[in-house]
C-alpha cells in the first residue's frame, strides 16, 4: 500500500513556512494605485520599439531560445554604471538574484543576516533554504547598528540601500564600512537608487566581496517585464552563472532592459518629477504635523494621525480603510510590529498624489 502524506513529503522547513505576499494587484485600472513603488510613467518609448522590432513581422524569433547569457544587456549594464566587462548578470527581476545570492551562499551552516525592519522577501529565501536568518534591529533614530552585524557570524549580508520600507538612504561610507569589515558577502539592494543620489556600484571593482543589485521595475518603469542585475567582480558573476537557470530572461525582457538603459535622458527627466512629487508630499506631511521618514525614495513612509491627534494601528488601519473605499490603494504591513502604525505611499503622477492629499484631508475633517 501506498503512504502518502504530502506534509511528510515536503521539507520540513517549507512544510512549516508561508509564502511572500506581494502588494495587492487589482485586475481594473480604475484605482489610484500608489502601494507597489512602480513608476507612474511609461517606459522610455525606445522600450516599446525594442520590443516591437524583436517581435518582428511574424514573431518567428519567439521560436529560438534566447540567449543564455543575454550579453548584450550585460554589456548595457556595466556601460551605464561604469564597470569593465565581466562585472554585469542579469537576471527575472531583482528577487531572482536575491534568491541566487541566497542559493549560492547560505545553507545549514552559513547564515544570512539583514538589518530589521528591511525588505520582507529576504527571510522567505532563506526559510526555504533552511538557512538561519538574522534580523538586527536598527538602533534609535535609524542609526545602522554597523558592530553587531559584523560580529553577527553571518556569510551573506543582505543591505537594502535605500532603506525599504522606510525610504532611508545611507551614504556611500556605510557600504564600504561592511564592504572593508564584513567576513563574507554583501549584497547591496540598490532597488531605490535611480531616487537617491548615489549608487554603490564603482566599488565593486574595489571589493571581491560585494555585490550590488538593482532592478528595471521600480526606477526604469518595467516591472511587468522582469529585469534585475547583479553587479560584481568577475569571480562572484561565475557563482551566480551556475546557479541561474541557463534562460533566465526572456527575448523581449532582453531587449527592453538595453533600450530602458540606453535612454538616460528620458528617466532623468521622469525621476525629477517623482522627486519633487516626493518632496511635496513630504511638506503636505509636515503642515498635517504627520511623522514620515525623509525619503531617498519613491515612497514615503509615514504615520497617520487621526483629528484627535491619535495613531497606532488602529488609525492606520482605519486611513488605509478609508483611502482604499475611494479606491486609493497605499501599503499597510499591519503583521510587522514595527512599522504597523505607518503606511507606505509610492510617489504617483502629480494627479495622483493630489488625489489622495484631497483624500487626507477628507478623512480628518470626518474623523
Ligand atoms: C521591489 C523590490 C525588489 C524586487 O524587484 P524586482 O526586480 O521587481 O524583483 C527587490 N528589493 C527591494 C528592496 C524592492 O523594493
Amino acid at each position: 500500500m501506498r503512504k502518502f502524506n504530502l506534509k511528510n513529503s515536503t521539507t520540513a522547513n517549507v512544510a512549516s513556512m508561508s509564502g511572500y505576499v506581494p502588494g495587492e494587484q487589482p485586475s481594473t485600472r480604475a484605482w489610484v494605485k500608489l502601494n507597489t513603488n512602480e513608476f507612474p510613467y511609461p517606459p522610455s518609448p525606445k522600450v516599446r520599439s525594442a520590443i516591437i522590432s524583436e517581435i518582428g513581422a511574424d514573431a518567428s524569433k519567439l521560436r529560438l531560445y534566447p540567449d543564455p547569457l543575454s550579453s548584450s544587456l550585460r554589456r548595457a549594464l556595466e556601460k551605464r554604471f561604469g564597470l569593465p566587462t565581466g562585472f554585469g548578470f542579469a537576471a527575472n527581476g531583482s528577487d531572482d538574484v536575491l534568491n541566487l545570492a541566497v542559493r549560492a551562499f547560505t545553507d545549514s551552516q552559513k547564515s544570512a543576516v539583514s538589518l530589521d525592519p528591511s525588505y520582507s522577501l529576504y527571510s522567505v529565501l532563506a526559510k526555504i533554504q533552511n538557512t538561519k536568518f538574522i534580523e538586527i534591529p536598527f538602533k534609535r533614530g535609524m542609526e545602522i547598528p554597523f558592530d553587531d552585524v559584523i560580529s553577527s557570524g553571518a556569510n551573506l549580508l543582505f543591505f537594502t540601500n535605500p532603506n525599504a520600507p522606510t525610504g532611508i538612504g545611507f551614504p556611500i561610507e556605510a557600504v564600504e564600512r561592511f564592504a572593508k569589515n564584513f567576513n563574507g558577502i554583501v549584497l547591496v539592494d540598490e532597488a531605490y537608487s535611480p531616487f537617491s543620489a548615489f549608487t554603490a556600484a564603482p566599488l565593486v571593482k574595489k571589493y571581491d566581496n560585494l555585490i550590488v543589485v538593482g532592478t528595471s521595475s521600480k526606477g526604469w518603469g518595467l516591472a511587468g517585464m522582469r529585469i534585475g542585475w547583479a553587479l560584481a567582480n568577475p569571480k562572484i558573476i561565475d557563482i551566480l552563472d551556475r546557479v541561474r537557470d541557463s534562460y533566465n530572461l526572456d527575448r523581449l525582457a532582453q531587449v527592453a532592459g538595453i533600450a530602458a538603459l540606453d535612454d538616460e535622458a528620458y528617466y532623468a527627466k521622469m525621476r525629477v518629477k517623482i522627486i519633487s512629487e516626493r518632496e511635496a508630499c513630504q511638506t503636505f506631511f509636515d503642515s498635517l504635523s504627520w511623522p514620515y521618514f525623509k525619503s531617498s525614495s519613491n515612497f514615503i513612509l509615514f504615520t497617520p494621525r487621526d483629528a484627535g491627534g491619535k495613531s497606532g494601528p488602529k488609525v492606520a488601519a482605519n486611513f488605509f480603510g478609508y483611502l482604499r473605499s475611494r479606491k486609493i490603494l497605499l501599503r499597510y504591513f499591519p503583521r510587522e510590529k514595527s512599522i504597523n502604525m505607518s503606511l507606505r505611499i509610492s510617489i504617483g503622477t502629480h494627479v495622483q498624489m493630489e488625489k489622495f492629499k484631497k483624500a487626507a484631508k477628507a478623512w480628518l475633517k470626518e474623523g
